[in-house]
């Protein structure tokens, strides 16, 4: 019990997307329940703090918003760096942000990077023949071999949104678009609205408790 009360969590959770798909609303709907029907009203706030419990432990999800800046493609490195989960937010009834995604996950990869550094596949592709490099060489590989390791279990857990469900009848992304691109991609996916609650707490909540089972 007592090593128990050591234990906390805090993960930095990112919302991305095109500019008035709901990304402020989803976090002003999650974190205070409320909803806010002129979108200017809800710029400004930087990231807003949710608890909640996962395995009997104090989990905190610190979850940051744009503050506009989408709009001038310009989201900036800081938003991103330390994030260990995303949002990736889309509007059901216009496409051009549902074509939006691909470029939100390039920008979201690149700055928050999966898997095995790609610095690795460089050393190993550019691996001279010549004798006098190998120790030039194993250095290079000693120092990208200590990236590698430290990237290697920096997994980012990503969420497909589909905002603004409760729009059903200008529906202009089917269901089973935004279901088989978040599996192309491996994203989870779900279709929500922060105007009557669907799914915005279980988005959130699927996404926090990934991020836990990643470094648990
Ligand atoms: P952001 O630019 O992505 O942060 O989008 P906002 O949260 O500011 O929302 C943009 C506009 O869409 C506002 O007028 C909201 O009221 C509206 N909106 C946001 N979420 C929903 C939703 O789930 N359903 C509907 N019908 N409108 C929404
Ligand atoms: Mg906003």
């Amino acid at each position: 019990m007592e090593e128990e009360e050591g234990e906390e969590y805090l993960f930095k959770v990112v919302i991305i997307g095109d500019s008035a798909v709901g990304k402020s609303n989803l976090l002003s709907r999650y974190a205070r329940n409320e909803f806010n029907i002129n979108s200017k009203a809800t710029i400004g706030v930087e990231f807003q703090t949710q608890t909640m419990e996962i395995d009997g432990k104090e989990v905190k999800a610190q979850i940051w918003d744009t503050a506009g800046q989408e709009r001038f493609r310009a989201v900036t490195s800081a938003y991103y760096r330390g994030a260990v989960g995303a949002l990736i937010v889309y509007d059901i009834s216009r496409r051009t942000t549902f074509d939006s995604v691909d470029r939100w996950l390039q920008e979201l990869n690149s700055e928050c990077p999966i898997g095995p550094s790609p610095l690795l596949i460089v050393a190993r592709s550019i691996l001279p023949s010549g004798v006098g490099a190998v120790t030039v060489v194993f250095l290079f590989m000693l120092c990208f071999t200590a990236l590698w390791v430290s990237h290697s279990d920096t997994t980012v857990a990503r969420m497909l949104v589909g905002n603004k469900c409760d729009l059903g009848n200008i529906r202009d992304v089917s269901v089973e678009e935004g279901k088989s691109l978040a599996e192309e991609e491996g994203l989870f996916f779900m279709e929500t609205s922060a105007l009557d609650s669907t799914n915005v707490k279980t988005a959130f909540e699927i996404v926090i408790k990934e991020i836990y089972n990643n470094v648990s």
